[in-house]
């Protein structure tokens, strides 16, 4: 008997099975890097069981990574413990501290925050890219908020809005806040909710444009992700894939907000995305006598676009809504309806993406260019 090849055969096996075991699936998301620009997919407000979450802190890292985020931030809150019975707390950085360098294994981005968690007004503050969560447990939030400032921290208020209309109002403690420089940004966007009046207050104040899951729970309870749900997000369009780099673009205002099929953002990033992800692939057709002509479109992001006719061309019939979806190639006809029309033409068909809100509440007008010619 060949005693080395038996006694080989447990360590052929183990090596055979322990790789199964250890596989996480990453889901990669498909959105457009802009010219100069990679577009990072960040979620920055989060819970734990170190505030009032309901799983450990390196679940947030695998969660978020195998959705195909590029970042988080731990946004602890700082006055309100739920299992501080079971998880006595001693450590607002303890969260932070216990999934960074599992985060570095996963080469994901985990940025330090903390949840700044005061009566209305002013409310709920993240302060994001802070040094020690614990020197923001002051008496007066004041202080909380100057101190994150000068840590070099990105300080954005929390659904405005939330549990009374009353906070749907640009308080004078917020309008204090904001004349200090302690605001950087304002969640437009928490959970499912849209805030209207957030996304004016970002355009008149200059501030930023912040989308976020604030999970309390299991992400995919909350998010049908196998049928191509996904949590709301902030797109931050940044120079390199650093965490420095999203402080940076951040605080240059250059984000966009990702949540269901939603995206709001400043037009010159919403149409550049736009561009970047839609391509006609018939973009020269022939038309002959009153015949139909098919056009066919390909989106490469996971942005669907919902496109409304938006005034006529002369001499063209074109469908009044067509539906962009998501990593398809979808094909709709054109018409002619007027022999005046010959030769080659350029096309512009108006558009409005509904989807793409670049004001608040109010899609964005685009063009399909066609150069038709009518024969
Ligand atoms: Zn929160």
């Amino acid at each position: 008997m060949n005693r080395t090849k038996t006694s080989f055969l447990p360590a052929l096996f183990a090596i055979l099975i322990s790789p199964a075991l250890a596989v996480e699936v990453r889901h990669e998301i498909h959105f457009p890097d802009l010219e100069g620009y990679q577009t990072m997919a960040c979620d920055l407000h989060m819970h734990t069981v170190f505030s009032d979450g309901l799983v450990w802190p390196q679940i947030r890292v695998s969660e978020a990574w195998s959705e195909g985020l590029d970042a988080i931030s731990l946004s602890e809150h700082i006055e309100y413990q739920a299992h501080k019975d079971d998880i006595p707390l001693r450590d607002h950085n303890r969260a932070f501290e216990l999934a960074k360098n599992y985060a570095e294994d996963f080469k994901f981005l985990l940025i330090h925050g903390a949840e700044i968690t005061r009566a209305f007004p002013p409310g709920h503050l993240n302060a994001i890219f802070i040094q020690d969560a614990n020197s923001l447990d002051t008496e007066d939030y004041r202080d909380a908020l100057r101190i994150s400032v000068e840590q070099g921290g990105f300080v954005f208020w929390n659904h405005p809005g939330y549990i009374k209309d009353l906070e749907a109002q640009w308080v004078p403690e917020m309008e204090e806040i904001y004349k200090n420089g302690w605001i950087q940004g304002i969640e437009v966007i928490n959970g499912d909710r849209y805030y209207v009046h957030a996304h004016k207050w970002c355009l008149e104040k200059n501030l930023v444009l912040i989308g976020t899951s604030d999970v309390h729970g299991l992400i995919h309870l909350g998010y049908d992700l196998s049928n191509g749900g996904h949590r709301p997000m902030t797109l931050v369009f940044a120079k390199e894939r650093t965490a420095e780099a999203i402080k940076e673009a951040l605080l240059a205002g250059r984000t966009a907000i990702f949540s269901r099929n939603l995206l709001i953002g400043d037009e010159k990033y919403l149409k550049a995305i736009f561009e970047a992800s839609v391509e006609i692939l018939t973009p020269e057709i022939e038309v002959s006598g009153k015949g139909r002509v098919y056009v066919m479109i390909r989106n490469k992001s996971d942005i669907p676009f919902e496109l409304e006719a938006h005034g006529i061309v002369e001499g063209i019939r074109a469908y009044r809504s067509i539906m962009l979806y998501p990593d398809k190639t979808t094909y709709f006809y054109v018409q002619r309806t007027s022999q005046e029309l010959k030769g080659r033409h350029e096309i512009r068909l108006p558009y409005i993406v509904k989807n793409l809100y670049v004001k608040p509440a109010e899609g964005m007008p685009v063009e399909l260019v066609l150069n038709v010619n009518f024969k």
